[in-house]
C-alpha cells in the first residue's frame, strides 16, 4: 500500500493571508513575523487593529469576488481569525490556495444546530437542544422546560442573538410556548436553536491544534469567567479534578479530529454540578481564552496556529507557569500606566482608538509558579 506524500510545508518567508483584522489577527501576525512569515490581512473594516502589524492588507467585503481573487493571488496559504466568514468566500479562495481551516469546518461551526449535532454525534455531551424555525416547533420546544436559552442558529457571539427564558418552575407548556414565541419573534423569527438551561459550576475551554499531518496538541483546560456575556478573566489551569481535565482535553482532541481540522480551535464547555462536561461552542480559530499562552508557554496559540496552517510540526503545548489573564474592556484600558508599572504584569494593547463600552481594548496576563495561581 502506498502512502500519499504529505503536502509540502509552506516555508518561512511565505505570505499567510488572514481573513479578519481584529486583535486575534494582530497577535497572529506578530507570531507569524517571529517565524519569518509575512501576513496579508483581508478585512472590510478600514480601522482593523491587525493592519498596523501586517506586511499588507486589503479592505474589501467578504462577498467581493474580485478582491478575494486578488488576495489569493498574492498569498501562499489562507487562514482566519473570525469564524463568520461566508462559506462561499472560503470556497472561492480554496480554488486558488489552501484555506485552513476550510469551508467544511466553518459550515459546521457557523451553525449552532449543525455544531451541537456534530458534537453529540462525536460522543460529547451538550445541553439538550432542539431546532426552532417556526411556530410549529414551539410546542415540542416547550418540553425543554421553563429555563432555556433561545439562540439564533447563525451569527451569534458574546451573547448576541440570544434570549434567556427564565419562567418560574412548574410553568405549564402553554405558558412556556407563548414566552418562547415572543422570544423567537424578538430574535427576528428566523432559524433558532433552543437549549435547556445548564446550571453550571464553571465554564472552561481547551485550545486544540491539529496539524497537516494529523498530529493533535492541546493546551491545559482553563476556567473562563464572563460578565455581561463577555469574557473577563481566564484562570490557568482550571481547578478541576484530574480526570475532568483529561476528559475536557480528550473531547477537544476528538472534535478536532472529527472535523478534520487543520488549524487551531477553542472548545468552550460547561462543567455541571454533577461533574459532567457539556460542550457549548466551537471556535475554529485563536481565542481570547488562549491569550495566556503568549507568556506562560514556550509556544503561544498564535504561533501554534501558524505552525498548523503552514504544515510545520506542532509545538508541545506545555506551560512553565500558571496564569491569570484579564481583559481590558472599554474604559478599563485607561489603567494602562498602572499596569505597565506593575511588576510581573504583561500588558497587551490592541491599538484601538475609541474605548467603547464592551469593546476589548487589550489584556493583561499575570504569571504564577506552577501550582500557585490564586
Ligand atoms: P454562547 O453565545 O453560546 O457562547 O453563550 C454565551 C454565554 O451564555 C455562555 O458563555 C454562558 O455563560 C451562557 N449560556 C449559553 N448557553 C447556555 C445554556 N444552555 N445554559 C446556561 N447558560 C448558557
Amino acid at each position: 500500500m502506498s502512502i500519499a506524500p504529505a503536502p509540502p510545508a509552506i516555508p518561512p518567508g511565505a505570505t499567510i493571508g488572514i481573513l479578519g483584522g481584529g486583535q486575534l489577527g494582530r497577535m497572529a501576525a506578530l507570531a507569524a513575523a517571529a517565524l519569518g512569515y509575512r501576513c496579508h490581512i483581508f478585512c472590510p473594516d478600514e480601522h482593523s487593529p491587525a493592519f498596523a502589524v501586517a506586511a499588507a492588507h486589503t479592505i474589501a467585503d467578504y462577498a467581493d469576488g474580485a478582491a478575494l481573487d486578488a488576495f489569493a493571488a498574492v498569498v501562499d496559504v489562507i487562514t482566519l481569525e473570525f469564524e463568520n466568514i461566508p462559506v462561499e468566500a472560503l470556497e472561492r479562495l480554496a480554488r486558488h490556495r489552501p484555506v485552513r481551516p476550510g469551508a467544511d469546518v466553518l459550515r459546521v461551526t457557523q451553525d449552532r444546530l449543525l455544531e451541537k449535532t456534530f458534537v453529540r454525534d462525536h460522543g460529547a455531551g451538550t445541553a439538550p437542544f432542539c431546532a426552532v424555525s417556526g411556530p410549529a416547533d414551539l410546542a415540542a420546544a416547550a418540553a425543554l422546560g421553563p429555563r432555556a436559552v433561545l439562540k439564533t442558529r447563525r451569527f451569534g457571539y458574546d451573547g448576541k442573538g440570544q434570549h434567556m427564558l427564565a419562567l418560574p418552575e412548574g410553568s405549564d407548556a402553554e405558558t412556556i410556548a407563548a414566552a418562547l414565541h415572543a422570544a423567537w419573534e424578538g430574535l427576528g423569527g428566523g432559524d433558532c436553536l433552543l437549549e435547556g438551561f445548564i446550571d453550571f459550576t464553571c465554564e472552561i475551554s481547551v485550545i486544540v491544534a491539529r496539524g497537516l499531518d494529523g498530529a493533535v496538541q492541546s493546551y491545559v483546560p482553563v476556567e473562563n469567567r464572563h460578565a455581561g456575556h463577555i469574557l473577563r478573566t481566564t484562570l490557568v489551569p482550571a481547578f478541576l479534578p484530574a480526570p475532568l481535565l483529561a476528559e475536557a482535553e480528550a473531547i477537544a482532541r476528538r472534535l478536532a479530529e472529527g472535523l478534520g481540522l487543520v488549524g487551531l480551535m477553542a472548545v468552550e464547555m460547561f462543567v455541571t454540578r454533577e461533574g459532567r462536561i457539556l460542550v457549548n461552542e466551537l471556535a475554529p480559530r485563536c481565542h481570547n481564552s488562549g491569550h495566556w499562552t503568549i507568556e506562560a508557554c514556550l509556544v503561544s496559540q498564535f504561533q501554534q496556529q501558524v505552525r498548523a496552517v503552514c504544515g510545520l510540526p506542532l509545538a508541545l503545548p506545555g506551560r512553565h507557569s500558571d496564569a491569570v489573564m484579564e481583559n481590558l474592556i472599554g474604559d478599563a484600558v485607561a489603567h494602562w500606566p498602572a499596569l505597565l508599572a506593575e511588576p510581573g504584569a504583561s500588558l497587551h494593547l490592541y491599538g484601538k482608538s475609541a474605548a467603547r463600552p464592551g469593546r476589548k481594548m487589550g489584556h493583561v496576563t499575570r504569571l504564577y509558579p506552577l501550582g500557585q495561581r490564586p
